[in-house]
C-alpha cells in the first residue's frame, strides 16, 4: 500500500559516545508515545529505562484478558492509511501482517424512520439494519477517489449540499496546512456557518465524525481537527483506509515495542509509579522519585543522563514541579484536559451482522463500533457476535454504574438492530456477558483555540524532555500522534548529544 513517508528516525549516536558508556534516559509511562520514544532512543544507541505505573502496558491501548479467556480494551482502535510514523514502526518490527485492512470504504448506519420499526403481522420486528456507504475506488488517485466516493453517495447529502461543502473546502485545499492552523480559533459548527454550509450536513455527516475523532460534538471541536483529517483523507490515496490489529493491542504491538527495546539493552518496569520529579538548584532534573507499591516496598531513586515524561497530561501537571510554572511552554498546559470515554464490550449469543468494518452509529449515545468478531483474528467467531462500542459525549454516563451504562446502550441498540434486540425483535440475540471500561480523563479535549497551549517535545530544562499524543504534532491525540511525540522527543535528545559532541564536550554539557 502506498504510503507517504514517515519522519526520519533519529541517526545513531557515533562512537565513542561523550560518555564512557551509553547515554541513559528515564522515559515515564509505557504508552504508545514512551514507548516509541524507548524504541528510537534504543536504536540510537542510548540505554533506555521505562518506568510504567500500571502493570498493564499500552495506556490508552491497554487491553485486559477475562477469565474465559476474552479480551476486552480501553478503546476500539483504528489504524489509517494516513499514519505513516505507526505503520513504519510496524515495518521496523517486523509485524506488518498483525494490521489486518478492510475495504477501503466508510460506513454509516442509516436512521430508521417510525414506520420502518412498526412490528409486522406477526407483531414481531424484523427489520434489517440500513447502512449508507462512501466506497473509494481502488483505481483512482487521490483526491479522485474521495471525491468520487462523496459524489457517488447519495443517501446522507443532496447534490446541493455536496456542492456548498466543496466550496466551502476550497481554502483548505488551496492554503493547505496553514489555513487548516489558522482555523483553530473556530469551532466546526461556526466554521461551516462561516462557509455558508447547510446544519444538516454536520448533523448527516460531522456529528458522527467529530465524535469518532475526539469523542465530542461539532459544537465544541476545533475545525483544525476536522480539517486536518479531511486534508489527510483527501490528500492521500489511502489516507482514510482502515485497519484493524489482529488482536489485544497491548500483547501485539506494546510487547513487540518492549522486546525491541530489550533486547538492545533497555528495560520496561512495570508498575513504578513516578512520585516526584526532584530538581537541582539550577532548576533541572535532579532525579526522579519512583513510588514503592506493596507494602513493603521502599521508594527508589533513579537517576539518569535525561528524562522523557510520556505520562498523559493531566497527570504531568500535577507532577509538574511548581518551580517550572514560570515557563511559558509549561502554561498553556492547564488548558489541555483529558475528555471522558468509555468502552464497551457486549457479547452475545447470536450473530448480529456480518460487516467486517468499523460502522459510524450516527446515535446520540454512541460513536464508533465493530463487531469485532468479524474484524479482528483474534477475537473471531462465526456464530456469536462482540460488539466494541465507544459510548461519547460521555460527561453524563462517567459516573454512572456499569450496569445503567449496559441498559442505555441495548436500548440503543434496539434502533441499530430491530431485528435482534428489544422486546419485539424477531431474531431475539441473548446478552451472554458484558466488560465496560471508563475513562475518566482520555485524550485531551481538543476544543477551539488550544493548538498554541500544546507544548513542543523539548522543553526550557536542558535535562528534560516531553512525549505524548497531547504535544506538539500535526496527528493530534491519535496512535500515530502518540508515537510521532515519541520520535520527536527522542530526536530532540539525540540532537542535544550530538551538539555537545561537535563541540568536544560530554552528556552532561548535551543536556545543560
Ligand atoms: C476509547 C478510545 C478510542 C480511541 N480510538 C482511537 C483510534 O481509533 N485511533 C487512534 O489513532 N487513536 C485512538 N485513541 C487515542 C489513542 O489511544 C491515544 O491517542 C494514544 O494511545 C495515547 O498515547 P500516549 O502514550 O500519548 O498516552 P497514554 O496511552 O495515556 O500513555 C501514558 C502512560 O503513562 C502512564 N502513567 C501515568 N501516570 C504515571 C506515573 N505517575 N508514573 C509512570 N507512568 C505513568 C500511564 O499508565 C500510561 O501507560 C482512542 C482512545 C480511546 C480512549
Amino acid at each position: 500500500m502506498a504510503v507517504p513517508p514517515a519522519v526520519a528516525a533519529p541517526p545513531r549516536l557515533p562512537t565513542p559516545t561523550p560518555t564512557s558508556r551509553p547515554p541513559r534516559v528515564a522515559v515515564i509511562g509505557a504508552g504508545l508515545a514512551g514507548l516509541s520514544c524507548a524504541k528510537y532512543l534504543s536504536d540510537a544507541g542510548f540505554e533506555a529505562t521505562v518506568y510504567e505505573s500500571r502493570n498493564v502496558l499500552g495506556g490508552k491501548v491497554a487491553a485486559w484478558k477475562d477469565a474465559d479467556g476474552d479480551w476486552y480494551e480501553t478503546g476500539l482502535h483504528i489504524f489509517f492509511g494516513a499514519y505513516p510514523n505507526m505503520l513504519q514502526l510496524f515495518k521496523e518490527l517486523d509485524i506488518e501482517d498483525r494490521l489486518q485492512w478492510k475495504q477501503h470504504s466508510m460506513i454509516f448506519n442509516m436512521k430508521q424512520t417510525e414506520q420502518e420499526l412498526q412490528p409486522g403481522p406477526d407483531g414481531k420486528i424484523s427489520t434489517e439494519p440500513k447502512y449508507s456507504r462512501f466506497d473509494f475506488p481502488e483505481w483512482l488517485p487521490a483526491p479522485l477517489n474521495g471525491i468520487v466516493a462523496i459524489l457517488r453517495n447519495n443517501d446522507m447529502l443532496t447534490w446541493p449540499e455536496k456542492v456548498r461543502f466543496a466550496i466551502g473546502l476550497l481554502p483548505a485545499i488551496i492554503f493547505g496546512q496553514k489555513y487548516v492552523e489558522e482555523c483553530d480559533n473556530l469551532s466546526w459548527t461556526e466554521w461551516l456557518q462561516k462557509q455558508g454550509i447547510p446544519k444538516r450536513v454536520n448533523d448527516e455527516v460531522f456529528l458522527a465524525m467529530s465524535k469518532a475523532l475526539n469523542f465530542i460534538g461539532p459544537d465544541d471541536i476545533s475545525t483544525t481537527v476536522i480539517l486536518t483529517a479531511l486534508n489527510r483523507f483527501l490528500q492521500e490515496k489511502n489516507g482514510s483506509k482502515m485497519a484493524f490489529l489482529d488482536g489485544s493491542p497491548t500483547e501485539r504491538l506494546c510487547k513487540p515495542m518492549v522486546q525491541h527495546i530489550e533486547q538492545r539493552g533497555g528495560k520496561v518496569h512495570m508498575e513504578k509509579p513516578l512520585k516526584k520529579i526532584e530538581l537541582n538548584e539550577d532548576g533541572s532534573v535532579k532525579q526522579l522519585i519512583i513510588r514503592g507499591v506493596g507494602a513493603d516496598t521502599a521508594d527508589e531513586v533513579v537517576t539518569a543522563d535525561a528524562y522523557v515524561s510520556a505520562m498523559p497530561v493531566d497527570i504531568f501537571k500535577l507532577m509538574l514541579p511548581p518551580e517550572w510554572r514560570k515557563y511559558e511552554s509549561f502554561a498553556g498546559l492547564e488548558k489541555l484536559v483529558g475528555v471522558p470515554v468509555i468502552n464497551l464490550h457486549l457479547w452475545f449469543d447470536c450473530k448480529l451482522t456480518d460487516v467486517d468494518h468499523l460502522l459510524f452509529s450516527r446515535s446520540p449515545l454512541l460513536s464508533v463500533y465493530a463487531d469485532m468478531s468479524n474484524t479482528c483474528r483474534e477475537y473471531e467467531n462465526a456464530d456469536r457476535s462482540m460488539l466494541e462500542l465507544v459510548l461519547a459525549p460521555a460527561d453524563k454516563y462517567i459516573g454512572r454504574s456499569e450496569e445503567e451504562i449496559v441498559e442505555v446502550t441495548m436500548r440503543e441498540l434496539e434502533r441499530l438492530f430491530p431485528q435482534h434486540i428489544g422486546r419485539l425483535a424477531a431474531r431475539p440475540a441473548k446478552l451472554v456477558k458484558y466488560h465496560v471500561v471508563k475513562t475518566a480523563r482520555s485524550v485531551y479535549k481538543t476544543t477551539k483555540g488550544l493548538q498554541g497551549s500544546r507544548p513542543t517535545q523539548k522543553t526550557p530544562i536542558g535535562n528534560f524532555f516531553l512525549a505524548g499524543d497531547y504535544t506538539l504534532q500535526m496527528y493530534l491525540a491519535s496512535m500515530e500522534g502518540a508515537v510521532l511525540s515519541g520520535k520527536l522527543a527522542a530526536t530532540e535528545i539525540v540532537k542535544a548529544v550530538e551538539t555537545a559532541m561537535s563541540k568536544g564536550e560530554g552528556a552532561a554539557a548535551a543536556f545543560r
